[in-house]
């Protein structure tokens, strides 16, 4: 036992080594971090706070507001005595005055503060302070004695925490592999030049900031670095794949063959003006073969980028090519399976469909197919990117949604062509022009800036609580009128609700962050809207931790309209097209960003009936209702984008679709994406574009850490798509 102490004092600690070679880490506590995803040093250290509690900040117990966590410095002044409840808990007491005010401090069973507090001593106090019967209490998480040897921290971390993982526990830990840990021990992902180009400090220090800051301004240095960081390794990811590609040679297509009258023919309606225009360039791309096309495809949601992807499809199937069409989820996936057979069908060309919920007999006769040429279109998931999957001519790769898969997963598809095929990306969220610009640099841009014909805008309501009956009235009606409905809330469980709930913060990443009200439990919400509220409607819930084939069920059943009401998480944000719904319910609608409330308004009004959208939302913020005015009032997703690119910065636009990333098993930002600026991001972008014209492959030993982390950053995304 003393043997292996010993043993763990005297290795030198590296980024590398594990936490269970740390002191004070056995196996349990070991496994126990694994579920935080901490195995080793850098992860630890990657671990970072979810917020702090300004303990600097002593209040007086007049003053301090009751019920919220505050800090005080109180000296006590009688000695603790325990009092036994019924039930077999214990209280412990004492009285203790901060100058003005007495107090009574209380601990529930923690007997040995009868030892700790010493009368006449003075403590550091936090923790919510209440009036009781005889005055004031106060009900402390935490004890710091204050004496003059040392000095108390004023900011300290609040970490994710899981099972027999405490705060302390994870504190002193970090603390500790911060005082071994050199400059040495850690190589930069960003090399100096980086740093300085984008004004931030090393890695270490950066550290140092986050895990144990003395002031605000600490905290904003060490986050501003990792904020840095995140960006410029998507950027550099960006950047390898655009200059990667300009050496390319494209594939010629022939223009009689390419010609449309049979696509428009078979097509239920008029293409508009703004999709004809959009398809004349990805044809006009195809055939002109000089170098593969990289065209991004824009639009407002609803405006009909689908026509656009299939269109492509079709010129390359024509030519004796085959298409590939990626995107981020099994709803939408199956869906636009559905729409291409559809279509497709008519046009006599066979669909093929493709995800890891396949089994494995129906995959194979997918992969045969593609194999050798029978099947000349796919639409899958990232499934599509598994080393099964070969074609015998790959001409065309469609993404949809792209901004969730890494730039590098679109890569490994175009590489299983045998020549570089076309690429065709076809973008969600309407992306601000100066951000579709940096962001998508290597690609060509198409808009679709206009509306099919018909369209009538979605009615937006911003309600509180006080209308929630009369909402439910309105659904009423819809449903007896035929309609279909969305209930969308942000979380899943209870215990992740609560999990949201941030009153323990003095302040999380955002400075003065707006109170918010409490979080909808998805499943009691959904269990209270199909038992009493609706228990004459057919009701259903679906949330992201479903299967793919349950999910597939689900929206199966809503499409042909065999449920009234769907309940969900975002998993329907993007994509999902049910002409029939008519009414957007979003509850707690102050914890969405705006381009994702865009999209989940975009679900309705996809058909001829009038549409709403119902946003619910108690929240009081100033910042919150702001929101909420702009989502009442805007109705055009560009303008909608650049607000939210103002006021939240974009990092919701590049980790996730939109903001969707607390959504169970999607990629995100760990720390850019809450609020951070757009002039990083092109710094980034800036830095990168240099980096890698000088060092195309980044092989030099100054960029090898950036290499590996740009790696970790391409398979975490597809990871992540699982
Ligand atoms: P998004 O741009 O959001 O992906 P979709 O491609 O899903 O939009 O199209 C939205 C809806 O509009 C679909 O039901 C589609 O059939 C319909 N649509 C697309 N283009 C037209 C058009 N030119 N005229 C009428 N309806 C159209
Ligand atoms: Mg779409």
């Amino acid at each position: 036992m003393n043997g292996a102490k010993k043993l763990k004092e005297n290795i030198k600690i590296t980024v590398d080594t594990p936490v269970s070679m740390l002191p004070g880490c056995g196996r349990i506590r070991a496994e126990r971090l694994s579920v935080l995803g901490i195995k080793n040093v850098i992860q630890l250290l990657r671990h970072f706070p979810r917020g702090y509690q300004n303990r600097g900040d002593v209040k007086s117990i007049t003053e301090t507001p009751l019920g919220e966590n505050a800090s005080f410095v109180l000296t006590v002044t009688t000695a603790a005595v325990a009092v036994r409840l019924r039930g077999g808990k214990t209280l412990i007491k004492c009285k203790a005055f901060d100058g003005s005010k007495s107090c009574t401090i209380v601990f529930f069973n923690r007997t040995y503060m009868r030892d700790v507090l010493k009368t006449d001593c003075t403590y550091r106090f936090w923790g919510k302070l209440l009036m009781g019967k005889n005055g004031y209490e106060l009900y402390p998480v935490s004890v710091e004695p204050v004496t003059e040897r040392k000095e108390l921290r004023n900011y300290i971390p609040v970490y994710p925490l899981t099972a027999g993982i405490t705060q302390t526990i994870l504190s002193s830990m970090i603390s500790y592999v911060l005082s071994v840990l050199s400059e040495e021990d850690i190589q930069d992902i960003l090399p100096e030049k980086v740093r300085e180009n984008l004004g931030v400090c090393g890695m270490l220090e950066a550290f140092r900031c986050l895990h144990m800051p003395d002031s605000v301004d600490m905290i904003e240095r060490g986050r501003s670095r990792f904020i840095a960081e995140e960006l410029f390794v998507f950027a550099c990811s960006v950047s390898m794949t655009r200059v990667g590609r300009r050496t390319l040679e494209g594939i010629k297509l022939d223009a009689g063959k390419s010609r449309l009258y049979d696509f428009t023919e078979a097509l239920p309606f008029t293409l508009t003006h703004a999709q004809a225009k959009v398809i004349s360039e990805i044809r006009r791309d195809m055939i002109n073969g000089s170098s593969p096309m990289a065209r991004l495809v824009s639009g407002d949601v609803g405006s009909g980028k689908t026509v656009c992807a299939q269109a492509a499809a079709f010129i390359a199937v024509r030519n004796g090519f085959q298409c590939a069409m990626m995107v981020p989820t099994e709803i939408l996936a199956r869906q636009h399976y559905r729409d291409f057979c559809g279509l497709f069908g008519r046009l006599g060309i066979e669909c093929g469909f493709l995800s890891g919920s396949l089994s494995v007999s129906e995959r194979r006769t997918v992969y045969q197919g593609l194999k050798d040429g029978s099947l000349s279109f796919v639409v899958g998931t990232h499934a599509l990117l598994s080393e099964g999957v070969t074609f015998s001519n790959l001409g065309l790769v469609i993404t949809d949604e792209q901004h969730r898969f890494g730039v590098m997963q679109r890569a490994t598809l175009a590489q299983k062509g045998r020549r570089e095929p076309h690429v065709l990306v076809m973008s969600a969220t309407p992306i601000p022009r100066t951000l579709a610009l940096i962001m998508y640099g290597d690609l060509d841009i198409s808009v679709i800036d206009e509306l099919p014909p018909g369209r009538k805008q979605v009615d937006t309501l911003v309600i509180n609580e006080s209308h929630r009956k009369r909402m439910y009235g309105f659904i009423a009606e819809q449903v007896r009128s035929g309609k279909q409905i969305y209930i969308v809330c942000p979380a899943i469980e209870t215990q992740e609700a609560e999990e949201k709930e941030d009153d323990f913060l003095y302040f999380g990443f955002e400075k003065n962050p707006e109170k918010l009200p409490k979080l909808k439990s998805a499943v009691e919400y959904e269990n209270m809207i199909r038992t009493e509220i609706f228990p004459e409607f057919k009701t259903a819930f679906l949330h992201g931790r479903m299967n793919g084939r349950e999910k597939d069920g689900v929206m199966r059943a809503f499409c042909a309209g065999d449920i009234d009401i769907l309940v969900s998480t975002t998993v329907i944000e993007v994509g999902v097209n049910v002409p029939n719904a008519t009414v957007m319910v979003v509850e707690n609608a102050e914890r969405f960003g705006l381009s994702q409330l865009h999209q989940l308004r975009g679900r309705v009004g996809r058909g001829a009936d009038k549409s709403y959208c119902i946003l619910v939302s108690d929240a009081k913020g100033e910042n919150a209702r702001k929101r909420l005015e702009i989502m009442r009032t805007v109705s055009d997703g560009y303008k909608i984008a650049q607000y939210d690119l103002e006021m939240r910065g974009p990092g919701d636009f590049i980790a996730t679709s939109s903001g969707s990333a607390r959504q169970h098993g999607e990629l995100k930002f760990r720390i850019a994406g809450l609020c951070t600026d757009t002039l990083m991001l092109s710094k980034a972008f800036e830095t990168a574009e240099q980096i890698v014209t000088d060092d195309p492959r980044l092989e030099n030993p100054e960029n090898s850490a950036l290499r590996k982390a740009i790696g970790e950053y391409e398979a975490l995304s597809v990871a992540s798509l699982n």
